[in-house]
């Protein structure tokens, strides 16, 4: 990190060095690009830019990528693909012409149309949507381009070579004080281009994150940060501060979507702050990322998420607790059907096992026999069509009564518990409901500790 002294005002002035990454919808048309370079320029630490392709314009407009892979469909396969390929080029001829650039891709549009006909994978034909909107940005904003392909590699199998990566990355931009690498895409070690998964720029921005030290990595979207819970439940719920990488790795698992979940990995090994920020509104502060804070958390909970569409399987067994090896036996039930199990509450002769419903259902007598000849238990029960509930806050270690609180709440909007689950790290407790009563304890949860808080 450099040290610069400032123009003017006291005291040493730090240069920062950013990355920062914009989804499709902040890359849409000619009139987001000018927003997003307002975005870059307004501040000179923002040197590395991570572009996705051109997303949706409206609810109804496709998005690039979708485009490209029909089209790619198409043509590898002998269909018409010309109609399509057509869009795709319109949609940058818009943005380029929007912008008053002198570029022209027609050269690199008869490349790709020749490798689709070539057939040169699925992968290749996302990827196009992330390079032709680098080429694009890199051209408006004056910045050298790095095709990702040449500097973030796949293994064999499909996962990251993270090590490799980090390597060549940070060797390539090592003298490169700012340019734009396009996200979603790399190659494999035979040189073929290879992508992440859907919405997998946001890995990318990470990576590259990681590599320059970055000071901070901004992720460029549509909303003005990570929302307490789904808006689809509650009416236009709160924006999270600021959220540790735990925390969110919770709520994520439970259901709620900000970033690709494969993107916290990279920035987190240097511990580089994520900041999720809001294209069109950018004086908004968005949610800071970090992995741990001594800001005080705006309310007790950071967060409440759920997912519908569990069953458990309730067993029980008169001396249950003494049975040594019991718990094992059951599981290994479980593992012997690849089910994978979520939670594990027990009593003194009771255990209750939350399972997936869909991954359940097909072995669903098969497991119950097997538990019958692994345990000998005196009664199986299966309850079906029920709903976890995740409510995360480090800010609950601290204070007494979130449980009673949560319970109270609950019991006033008449909701009855099936399950509670406190982790042992103390911010985590999640709660058992039926299907129906999801939507309303989301809303009781949060009324409790947001709406009386504010
Ligand atoms: N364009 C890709 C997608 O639509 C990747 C991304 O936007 O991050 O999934």
């Amino acid at each position: 990190m450099k040290m610069v002294l400032p123009v003017q005002g006291g005291g040493m002035e730090i240069e920062m060095k950013k990355v920062v990454k914009f989804g499709g919808s902040s890359l849409a048309s000619a009139k987001q690009f000018k927003k997003v370079a307002d975005i870059i320029r307004s501040d000179k630490s923002r040197r590395y830019v991570v572009p996705s392709a051109p997303g949706k314009r409206n609810s109804k407009d496709e998005k690039v990528t979708d485009l490209l892979y029909a089209c790619y469909e198409a043509a590898s396969q002998g269909g018409s693909y010309k109609k399509t390929l057509e869009k795709i080029k319109n949609r940058y001829l818009d943005i380029i012409d929007g912008l008053g650039l002198n570029l022209n891709l027609d050269p690199e549009f008869d490349k790709i149309e020749e490798n689709f006909l070539a057939k040169a994978g699925k992968d290749y034909a996302a990827s196009r949507g992330e390079y032709l909107n680098g080429i694009v940005m890199a051209e408006y904003l004056g910045f050298p381009f790095v095709d990702a392909a040449e500097v973030i590699f796949f293994n064999e199998d499909g996962t990251l070579d993270a090590e490799e990566t980090n390597r060549e990355l940070s060797e390539r931009l090592e003298g490169m004080d700012r340019a734009v690498i396009p996200g979603f895409y790399g190659s494999l070690k035979s040189g073929a281009v290879k992508t992440f998964s859907r919405g997998g720029s946001d890995v990318t921005g990470s990576i590259v994150a990681r590599a320059i030290h970055a000071d901070m990595y901004e992720n460029w979207t549509d909303v003005s940060g990570m929302l307490v819970t789904d808006p689809r439940v509650v009416d236009d719920p709160e924006v999270i501060e600021t959220i540790t990488y735990k925390e969110l790795r919770e709520l994520a698992y439970m259901g709620a979507s900000v970033l690709h979940e494969d993107a916290i990995f990279p920035v987190r090994k240097e511990g580089i702050p994520i900041n999720i920020r809001n294209t069109n509104r950018p004086e908004d502060k968005g949610t800071l990322i970090v992995e741990s804070t001594c800001r005080k958390p705006k309310h007790t909970i950071t967060g409440i998420a759920g997912k519908k569409g569990f069953c458990s399987i309730n067993i029980e067994k008169a001396m249950m607790n003494s049975e040594v090896g019991f718990g094992r036996k059951v599981l290994s039930v479980f593992e012997q059907y690849g089910i994978s199990f979520e939670h594990m509450p027990s009593g003194i002769d009771t255990m209750t096992i939350y399972v997936h419903q869909s991954e359940f259902e097909d072995f669903e007598q098969s497991v119950i026999a097997g538990i019958h000849r692994a345990v000998n238990p005196d009664t199986v029960e299966l309850e079906s069509d029920l709903a976890l509930i995740a409510v995360v806050g480090r800010g609950m270690r601290s204070n007494r009564g979130t449980a009673g609180r949560i319970f109270s709440a609950l019991a006033h909007a008449r909701v009855n518990i099936k399950m509670i689950d406190q982790g042992s790290s103390e911010w985590n407790i999640i709660i058992g409901v039926k299907n129906d009563d999801f939507e309303t304890a989301i809303r009781a949860i949060y009324d409790i500790f947001v709406t009386a808080e504010l």
